[in-house]
């Protein structure tokens, strides 16, 4: 991987120039834009004479390698947080986001209720799964389809834009049509065909860290979809297996703040998942703050002790208002804001 790196006030032309040349020798430029600083990379080793030939190139400043095993996702690629747009709603954008809503759609009433749970707790983006990843055959599998035009209706009628985990490649095209975000789960984070479809969708994406998966693990899933043309990727947190059993997962917070230092991309914590006890969100949702996540992403319901799925995990109304009242003071003190 290269990155060739313009001049700040590079004219358009001059970056054309730079793009053609480099499409002309067989290689797809990646660009991005940054305020006025203007970077390509491509994912080849350039034969030195042309690294020359393009170092020599009108409105070229740098012409070099990128050494992690990551290179899209990498710092050293794009230096400034990239902002993901989620219709409207930016994630890493400086704003702390809250995204909540139940672990699954289960019908038109919950998903409503939830909706509403959620825009009243200073959510932004609601969450629920209409396909769920399920350890057992026998257990609820999620509405399908139906149940995803719930979740949108459900979002529409508070305002707020819909995040769903897609299971196969295949549905990537029929989820991106009534979804504004796609969650690839902790369970398909090596999913490569998932990943290089939903890397061909124009829709953002959610990739939940593998429960077994290393930070650079994580990194290289990320980089599969950014390769594959797509660079609106958020990653989450979402805790790792470890020998504890008293929580579900173990959150992995130091993966949040090394995240955040290794990529541009944003970061956020699910601590529904990553502890599976629903007493604990709320102090670990303050941890999450603390270590310089872009925001959370939370499950709740309306009546959790019914909940066809991860219950346990998930907050009533209440107290998803309790943890959205807790953000707002907590990212001033530390100088963000939500
Ligand atoms: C979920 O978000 O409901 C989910 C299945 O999460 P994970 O993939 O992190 O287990
Ligand atoms: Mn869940």
């Amino acid at each position: 991987m290269m990155v060739i790196v313009m001049e700040p006030q590079a004219p358009m032309d001059q970056v054309s120039t730079v793009l053609r040349r480099l499409e002309d020798s067989g290689v797809t430029p990646h660009m991005s834009r940054e305020g006025s600083r203007v970077s390509i990379g491509v994912t080849a080793v350039l034969p030195l004479p042309e690294q020359e030939a393009l170092r020599g190139m009108r409105g070229v400043a740098e012409v070099s390698g990128v050494r992690q095993p990551f290179k899209l996702a990498s710092r050293e690629f794009r230096p400034h947080d990239t902002v993901v747009n989620v219709s409207g709603v930016e994630v890493g954008g400086g704003r702390f986001v809250l995204m909540a809503g139940p672990c699954a759609v289960e019908s038109e009433e919950q998903v409503f209720a939830a909706a509403r749970a959620a825009r009243d707790s200073g959510a932004r983006i609601l969450r629920g799964g209409a396909f769920k990843p399920r350890s057992s055959p026998y257990a609820f599998q999620g509405m399908g389809l139906p149940g995803l035009l719930l979740l949108k209706a459900a979002g529409e009628s508070v305002g707020l834009p819909v995040v769903t985990e897609v299971l196969h490649p295949e549905m990537v095209g029929p989820i991106a049509e009534h979804s504004d975000m796609l969650q690839v789960g902790a369970r398909n984070m090596q999913n490569f065909a998932l990943l290089e479809a939903v890397g061909r969708s124009d829709r953002p994406v959610l990739l939940k860290r593998g429960m077994m998966a290393s930070i650079e693990e994580l990194l290289m899933s990320a980089e599969y979809v950014l390769a594959a043309g797509n660079s609106q990727v958020v990653l989450c947190e979402r805790g790792i297996r470890t020998f504890e059993t008293y929580t579900r997962n173990t959150l992995d917070i130091a993966a949040v703040a090394a995240l955040k230092q290794l990529t541009h991309l944003p970061v956020v914590v699910d601590p529904s998942h990553a502890t599976g006890r629903r007493e604990l969100i709320l102090p670990m949702s303050r941890v999450a703050v603390a270590a310089g996540a872009d925001g959370l992403i939370i499950e709740a319901h309306p009546c959790p002790d019914d909940a066809l799925c991860d219950g346990k995990q998930s907050l009533t109304p209440e107290m998803l208002r309790d943890v959205g009242a807790a953000l707002g003071p907590l990212c001033t003190a530390l100088g963000r804001s939500f």
